[in-house]
């Protein structure tokens, strides 16, 4: 039987040697969400494929899905953004490379989320082209939170509903205040005006992000994501190696 073939969208997130000439591919995509690509030959230098798949691009594929195979194919691919500020900064590809460890993290091999591609996709951007890349970052975490299902109560402590909470609780499924969090097994505190920074990366689109100075909330943001996702080492896994850049003076 003919595999059915899907034309979508899709963020490269890695790519891996297979054999002499082959790549499997790691894809985010619009329409089939996260999945595995084999493009044969493409390491050839004759390959019309040589140039197109590297980590970041996206592209539009032509893929051959068959249910039973972990491993697509891929019959047609162009690239459609490059995102050339990447090759240029380190800063921008350690961030770059904290979203796309993200995904491979928080979802699901074949897990279809429209939202969550598109979100991905306007967060890289707007990192990579207009900078306050920790504020993006979080605010791409925040609501990837919600679309997968945990989303976040930051507007006021979720057990009294007193307004200005200092603390995460996994537990409680949000913000909680210094009095309520005194109950808590796991309690991530996050310092003022922490709660309402992330009050406005979460309730405001995206692009919002871009004029928020970064608050330096990443990691309680992580813990937090990695307690209510249950995925062991989500924080140092998705922080990575690198400690993050310095922010420039002024
Ligand atoms: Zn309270």
């Amino acid at each position: 039987m003919i595999a059915p073939r899907v034309r979508t969208r899709g963020l490269v997130l890695r790519k891996i040697p297979y054999g002499e000439s082959s790549w499997i591919l790691s894809l985010f995509t619009y329409h089939l969400g996260k999945l595995k690509v084999l493009v044969k030959g493409a390491k050839r230098p004759k390959s019309r494929f040589v140039s197109t798949f590297e980590t970041f691009h996206v592209v539009e594929v032509v893929v051959g899905v068959k249910e039973t195979r972990e491993i697509q194919h891929v019959y047609e691919a162009r690239t459609l953004v490059t995102l050339p500020e990447l090759r240029t900064s380190y800063a921008k590809q350690v961030w770059a490379s904290r979203l796309v460890r993200a995904i491979e993290l928080l979802v699901p091999e074949r897990a279809q989320s429209r939202g969550l591609y598109s979100l991905t996709e306007r967060s890289l951007f707007l990192m990579v082209k207009e900078g306050h890349e920790e504020s993006v970052f979080l605010a791409f975490v925040l609501k990837a939170l919600r679309t997968l299902g945990y989303p976040p109560t930051l507007d006021r402590c979720v057990v009294c509903g007193r307004r200005v909470p200092r603390h995460l609780s996994p537990r409680r499924g949000g913000a909680v205040c210094s009095a309520c969090g005194e109950h808590e097994p796991v309690l991530i505190y996050l310092p003022e005006p922490g709660i309402r920074t992330l009050q406005t990366l979460y309730g405001s689109s995206l692009g919002v992000a871009t004029q928020v100075p970064d608050p330096g909330l990443l990691e309680p943001v992580l813990r937090y994501a990695e307690w209510v996702t249950g995925i062991d080492g989500l924080t140092e896994r998705v922080l990575g190696p690198s400690p993050p850049p310095a922010a420039p003076a002024g």
